[in-house]
């Protein structure tokens, strides 16, 4: 999943692990958001519940 870093608007990628991760937390709080740390300036981006269900595969993996 693709991401633009908050702080720096360096665009990269979050990997399928990543990923899983977030959705768990989530899962558990839907209140809760995931740190996804810049690899250019290494601070996080914090990403919503909302980030992740705009990708219907992701929105489906929250929901089961
Ligand atoms: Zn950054």
């Amino acid at each position: 999943m693709q991401i633009k870093c908050a702080q720096c608007a360096m665009p990269f990628a979050l990997s399928n692990e990543q990923v899983a991760d977030a959705i768990a937390i989530l899962k558990n709080d839907s209140h809760a958001h995931y740190d996804a740390q810049c690899p250019k300036c290494r601070r996080s981006t914090k990403l919503s519940k909302k980030s992740f269900e705009i990708h219907p595969l992701y929105k489906k993996m929250l929901e089961e």
